[in-house]
């Protein structure tokens, strides 16, 4: 018979069929407040009911049916126990598909009509953090400069108006700079200060639970996960889906789902929608209906911001001009400028005496002898390969054809692929080209390195020089 966890599934779809049955009025009051426990076995089940009147109502009324539609389903005889559960009661109170109206919900009568998420409107029973969601990517612990406030206050407009200020909502940006954050602490907002179910989610992991739902015939609980157990839809990464058009097809029905029911969607994307490649039109036009937010890069004194906060929470007293080191060399991404500036931190602590300018350049210095260096911007490759082959970088820029020119400009994009965090995207937006050219760059200088030794030769000149820049800057 079934695996432990397909009890869930089971249990999702006795409800999911149950509420064709009774009706949107009884699973609203009802069915919709329940939530499975645990099973011991496919004969035995726990399921939580949010209070004890309740319990005493529900029992009279569906327990024998539940139990009824569970062995219809399951091929055998299913007992329910019936447990008082307040916090998984606070999870389940949305799970009618629809936002609650006051006068259908007797305990939310007096909430008030505003749309804002307001305070006294949270569950009383104090809800726990969601497992899926991380409980540091806060609005509190997101930093604020003027680079990136406008990405900021939108947030925090989606996160107290879920589904009625901007929907959907589609978050931009390269690499570590602050999407899955933004993302989490709009879900940790409404989770905390709202009755509704947040489902997050990576695009990865949407396809393996698609694909897995697929093959062991839970279509059905897949699809209720998504579409009518979930009130604000968080989905990480979507560039992940190119050329998976199975799920793209399902992406397409649950967005829709979603949609018509009013229930707020976010997504991410490492770059913009249109280079994303293989993923029809009908899907992208959904992903770019919406509010756009873009994620840039932050600015110097958004970066000094962000290590002073750090420097603040962990008590490190790392000085001011260490600060300033940090915050000039790293300008690649933020994961980059924490990782660089905790790894400091982490030297500090191991000596056990306060960290030295000196000590900090040196430890800055092999961060940039690694392979991948972060604290590389496209910036100084320019500069580095432009020296080098005596042209300015406005030509590497440039339009230019003429052989001189477009050899250094491979080199610069290979370098750039090399040795920053950048995506092939980023980097053929700074020559305004885009990223099928820089693959096409890289392949070429890849096969010269190969066989040509005063080939090789420039580049690695090319990569010192770069090297050198980026620590005096
Ligand atoms: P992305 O999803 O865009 O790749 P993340 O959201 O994972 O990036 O962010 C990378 C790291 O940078 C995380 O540790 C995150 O907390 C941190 N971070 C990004 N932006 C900020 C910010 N404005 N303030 C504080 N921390 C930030
Ligand atoms: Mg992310």
């Amino acid at each position: 018979m079934a695996k432990k966890g397909d009890y869930k599934a089971l249990f999702d779809e006795a409800l999911e069929e149950l509420r064709v049955e009774c009706g949107e009025d009884d699973y609203f009051i009802w069915l919709g407040k329940i939530g499975f426990l645990s099973a011991s076995g496919p004969e035995e089940m726990q399921v939580s009911v949010p209070s004890a009147f309740f319990l005493t109502q529900f029992k009279r009324k569906f327990l024998a049916r539940l139990q009824e539609k569970l062995s219809s389903l399951a091929g055998t005889t299913v007992t329910v126990s019936l447990k008082v559960d307040e916090d998984a009661a606070a999870a389940a109170a949305v799970a009618s598909g629809q936002q609650p109206k006051p006068a259908e919900a007797p305990d939310k009568a007096s909430a008030p009509q505003s749309k804002d998420i307001h305070p006294t409107e949270a569950p009383r029973a104090p809800r726990k953090q969601l497992p899926s969601l991380r409980e540091d990517f806060t609005f509190d612990n997101y930093i604020i400069g003027e680079d990136n406030k406008y990405a900021a206050k939108a947030a925090d407009v989606i996160a107290r108006n879920p589904g009625s200020a901007y929907n959907p909502v589609l978050i931009y940006g390269g690499v570590g700079l602050g999407k899955t954050h933004l993302m989490q602490a709009i879900g940790n907002y409404i989770h905390f200060n709202s009755n509704l179910r947040v489902t997050y989610i990576t695009a990865e992991n949407f396809l393996n639970e698609f694909l897995e739902a697929m093959n062991s015939q839970k279509m059905n609980s897949f699809k209720n996960k998504f579409r009518y157990t979930t009130d604000v839809l968080l989905l990480d990464d979507i560039q992940f889906f190119e050329g998976k058009e199975q799920t793209q097809e399902e992406l397409f029905h649950t967005f829709n789902a979603l949609a018509d029911s009013k229930k707020q969607v976010v997504f991410t994307c490492d770059r913009l929608i249109s280079d994303l490649k293989k993923i029809p039109e009908r899907l992208t036009t959904r992903f770019e209906s919406g509010l756009k937010v873009d994620l840039k890069p932050l600015k110097y004194e958004t970066r000094i911001l962000i290590l002073r906060s750090i420097n603040e929470t962990k008590k490190a007293n790392i000085p001011a001009e260490i600060i300033d080191l940090v915050g000039k060399n790293v300008a690649s991404n933020v994961r980059d400028l924490l990782s660089a500036f905790k790894n400091l931190i982490a030297y500090q602590d191991l000596t056990g005496r306060p960290i030295t300018l000196v000590d900090a350049q040196k430890q800055m210095r092999d961060l940039i002898g690694s392979p991948r260096q972060p604290t590389m911007s496209i910036d100084i490759i320019l500069k580095a390969v432009a020296d080098e082959f005596h042209l300015s970088h406005n030509d590497l820029r440039s339009k230019k054809k003429s052989k001189n020119v477009v050899t250094p400009r491979h080199i610069a994009m290979y370098l750039a692929r090399e040795i920053t965090e950048y995506s092939t995207t980023e980097i053929g937006a700074e020559f305004g080209k885009d990223h099928a050219t820089v693959i096409f760059a890289c392949r070429k200088v890849d096969t010269r390195l190969k066989t040509e030794p005063d080939f090789y030769e420039i580049v690695e000149n090319c990569k010192r020089k770069a090297r050198e820049y980026s620590m005096r800057n």
